[in-house]
């Protein structure tokens, strides 16, 4: 579904990107690994069309989306979760999910579709006539996470969902993107700084570093420990 070569991305002098090269398959969680600064982040924002690349393709089931704005790009069905989360703190939980269905112009269908957040998420319900500034941090990333699903993307892209939350709630998480992907066929790519958290659902792992790739990781394989302890930090 996704497929990127060779991508190049620099911010002035520095490559975030140089020349990556991957695959996301469809209805698989590929998962995005490395330190801090390892260019996780750019990848991201390369494909869902915030930043240019300057060299290199991104290809979404085959078409070079690479220079598309970000518009036409969340209109091809790719939804991009950063890493706060982008939730938009002044509205309430039920205003946010709306918003995540702009694009679509048939009211009972969202509010189908926004109930099933609600019954994937239990708290939003109960929050959902509050502002987006009560929740909790784990609220919020279930928000986000929910908003982005309400657009029914066909590829959902998250930074870092587990940072910052409690281990309880950062497996919340991944439960639903687990299920949306076994239920849904949804095709996800994780970024995570917490290895071990995204390697519990992912169906393949790239682990980047320094805009390289370093390491690739099938689902099952072991690891070893210099891996380990160069990247993954566990
Ligand atoms: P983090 O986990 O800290 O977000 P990351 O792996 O996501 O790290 P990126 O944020 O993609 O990494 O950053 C990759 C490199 O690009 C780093 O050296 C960073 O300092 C640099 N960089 C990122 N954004 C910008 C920017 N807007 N302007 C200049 N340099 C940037």
């Amino acid at each position: 579904m996704l497929e990127l070569r060779e991508l190049v991305v620099a911010y002035g002098a520095v490559r975030a990107l140089d020349g990556v090269s991957l695959t996301a398959a469809k209805g698989g969680i590929t998962a995005v690994l490395g330190a801090n600064g390892a260019g996780k982040t750019t990848l991201l924002r390369a494909v869902s069309g915030l930043v240019r690349p300057r060299s290199g393709e991104v290809l979404l089931d085959g078409r070079d989306i690479g220079r598309l704005p970000a518009e036409e790009i969340t209109r091809l069905g790719v939804a991009h979760v950063p890493e706060s989360g982008g939730v938009i703190i002044e509205l309430t939980v039920e205003e946010n999910l709306r918003l995540g269905g702009l694009w679509r112009r048939e009211n009972a269908a969202l509010r189908r579709q926004i109930s099933e957040i609600y019954d994937l998420f239990p708290p939003l319900r109960v929050r959902q006539g509050r502002v987006a500034a009560t929740l909790s941090g784990g609220e919020r990333q279930m928000l986000a996470l929910g908003r982005a699903l309400v657009s029914r993307p066909r590829l959902l892209l998250m930074d870092e969902p587990s940072l910052g939350l409690a281990p309880r709630v950062a497996a919340q998480i991944m439960a639903v993107l687990r299920r949306q992907r076994d239920e849904q066929g949804l095709t996800v790519v994780l970024v995570e700084q917490n290895a071990r958290s995204a390697l519990s659902v992912a169906d393949h792992a790239v682990v980047l570093s320094l805009g390289s790739v370093a390491a690739e990781i099938a689902q099952g394989e072991a690891i070893d420990d210099r891996l380990r302890h160069a990247y993954l930090g566990f």
